[in-house]
């Protein structure tokens, strides 16, 4: 495979100083950890079931109600008006106790799915836990997906209950409900004792139920369903087992850096997996004070909340925090952010720009970090006392073994005696691959078994995304597997030609994809949002391409450039870079049930 370009050397390391850090990290040498740690003693920092079992919720809410955080405000949502309304983690356990007691009332048992259609509202969580606790399995989807997504993820998954509301029964599910025999309960959460025909009344169902006990699940039985972004295609659904709470925890120490007195907030919606892993689990686990926005984004209602809630850790995605570019530093001036120590990304490359900005805007640089729907958890990171580099994911978890495996040029992973050949010098372009073995790997794509046993070659799973590491193991992401250009010989990671116009004053975001060409093969071509008071023009348009001829050089830099009002992008956030070439080259636009509607309304939700 031709090598690809550097990785981005115009940004200087960001070193780290323990000395300048309010609170010391759960990790302050990165090497040291990841010797000491095993995945075993992992499992020791968590209770456990008494008769040996795990389960997610018992970890996240009972172990807590049943010790000295009970009082501890386990769960903050924030209403449109910037109220606030709480949940204890006692409250949380009893809540969460009667909603499985519910479950269990409707006949609704181990190993069945309970889906959900809703925004970030209290139910939700309670449903997620309550779900867990009884043993069932859990699947959320977006509140903005249509009809037809819903009905394929409720066929697709099995699903035997559905919690919604009855806006969105009305709107979404009504019309549908034939289709699915096997959906027996719909659950309206605010069906204020009338109920629409065909469901049932939740807050009245529990009123009357029985607070259950957590049932007792094996480490290996399944949890949650999440279906990944579709960024790439028709999502697939990811199967996740209990165990995954191993890594959860162990993640949200290392790389969220959550210590007990924490509030944090995810601005993800459960409806993606970051939402569930990093808005739900990994924060209960810790027993910090999780915020949970029940609106949409909107630049000056975050840096409220972040000032406001006096939010110390916070995780959100890179299109949030472009956006937040693009509105201004003004929007910042004015709010106390003091409190705010750790900032971290994840769902999409985040240009060095963003990075570093991050110093000006939070007062540090934005800490990335990779993972994907499979992989259920945090797998490459930057931590807080680690240097960055900016552009780069970071370096593997404790407990993960990361590498860049060699392709052949059908993009098949190259194999010698069984085992994969890994691209050992350091900038060389490979495979993204990770050691199985880690608890919240999943277990399977829902009814595709040979499109799961395709993941696994040679020793490692592959991800499906180009990467390369630098010789001091941080690894650097080039671009998903379909994304990546061939221009001339050179092999084009969109993220790096994205990066760099984003350096020029006047673009805001970029999504680059590669258009056939008789001669190069391919060549580049940009579509550009623009910053706040910038006109598209043809003067403006030579301007940027000029601008990244220089930085990037004529083989790499666009040669064509659209301006573009709004981006495509998934709910979560993620430029729709497939979507953007259908439309250029005018073929089908395959499946687009998590395309993001209107277009330039990020719904709070990565991915
Ligand atoms: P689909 O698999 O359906 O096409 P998807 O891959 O976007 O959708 P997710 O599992 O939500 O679904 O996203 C994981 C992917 O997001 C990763 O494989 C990677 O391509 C991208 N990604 C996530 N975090 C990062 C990051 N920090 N840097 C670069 N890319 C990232
Ligand atoms: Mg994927």
């Amino acid at each position: 495979m031709t090598a690809g370009t550097a990785p981005s050397t115009r940004w200087p390391a960001i070193p780290k100083d323990l000395r300048g850090l309010a609170v010391r990290p759960n990790m302050v040498d990165y090497d040291a950890s990841r010797a000491a740690f095993s995945w075993d003693e992992a499992r020791h920092a968590l209770a456990g079931l008494p008769d040996g079992g795990v389960n997610i919720a018992y970890e996240a809410v009972d172990r807590h109600a049943a010790g000295e955080r009970a009082g501890h405000e386990a769960l903050r949502f924030i209403r449109a008006d910037g109220t606030a309304r709480s949940l204890s983690y006692a409250e949380l356990a009893e809540q969460t106790g009667r909603f499985a007691g519910v479950l269990h009332g409707l006949g609704i048992g181990r190993g069945e799915r309970v889906f959900s259609l809703m925004g970030r509202s209290p139910e939700l969580y309670v449903a997620v836990l309550g779900t867990l606790k009884n043993a069932s399995v859990f699947c959320p989807l977006f509140s903005a997906f249509g009809p037809e997504p819903v009905r394929q993820r409720l066929h697709l998954g099995s699903g035997r209950a559905l919690i919604t509301t009855r806006a969105l029964y009305r709107r979404k599910v009504a019309q549908i409900r034939d289709e699915l025999p096997e959906l027996e309960h719909v659950l309206l959460i605010d069906a204020e004792g009338l109920p629409d025909p065909g469901t049932l009344d939740l807050a009245e169902l529990m009123r009357d139920a029985q607070p259950l006990e957590t049932v007792s699940t094996r480490a290996e039985e399944m949890a949650l369903l999440h279906f990944t972004s579709g960024t790439t295609g028709t999502p697939k659904g990811a199967i996740h087992v209990h165990d995954a709470v191993t890594a959860h925890h162990a993640t949200g120490f290392f790389a969220l850096d959550l210590h007990p007195d924490d509030v944090y907030w995810c601005t993800a919606d459960p409806g993606w997996v970051t939402g569930t892993s990093y808005g739900v689990i990994a924060p209960l686990t810790h027993g910090v004070t999780t915020i949970v926005d029940e609106e949409e984004m909107d630049a000056d209602r975050w840096y409220r909340i972040l000032a406001e809630q006096h939010v110390t850790v916070w995780y959100t995605a890179p299109t949030a925090l472009r956006m937040l570019m693009k509105a201004g530093a003004d929007h910042a001036a004015g709010h106390d952010l003091s409190a705010l120590r750790f900032v971290a990304s994840v769902g999409e490359p985040l240009n060095p720009e963003v990075v570093v900005w991050g110093q000006e805007a939070f007062g540090q640089p934005v800490h990335d970090n990779w993972w994907q729907t499979e992989t259920g958890g945090i797998m490459i990171s930057n931590y807080p006392a680690m240097e960055i580099r900016p552009g780069s994911m970071g370096r593997p978890l404790p407990g993960v073994e990361a590498a860049i495996v060699a392709r052949d040029p059908d993009g098949k992973a190259v194999l010698r005696n069984g085992e994969a050949v890994l691209v050992t010098e350091p900038e060389g372009v490979g495979e993204l691959a990770l050691r199985p073995g880690w608890p919240s790997m999943f277990r399977g794509y829902l009814h595709e078994d040979e499109r799961y046993r395709r993941c696994f070659a040679g020793g490692w799973y592959l991800t499906g995304d180009l990467a390369k590491m630098d010789a001091d193991g941080y690894f650097w992401f080039v671009g998903r597997g379909d994304d990546v250009i061939k221009s001339s010989g050179h092999l084009i990671g969109p993220f790096e030609v994205e990066s760099s116009l984003m350096e020029h004053e006047a673009v805001a975001e970029a999504g680059v994809i590669g258009v056939p060409d008789p001669v190069a093969g391919e060549v580049v071509k940009a579509f550009v949002e623009l910053r706040t008071g910038w006109q598209p023009s043809e003067a403006l348009k030579l301007d940027i391409i000029g601008f990244a001829r220089k930085r990037l050089g004529p083989a790499v830099a666009p040669r064509l450039l659209d301006f573009t009002d709004a981006l495509p992008k998934t709910r979560s956030g993620k430029i729709l870079r497939r979507l953007l070439k259908a439309r250029e080259l005018g073929l089908p636009e395959g499946d687009t049930s998590t395309i993001e509607s209107p277009p330039g309304r990020y719904p709070g939700a990565p991915a």
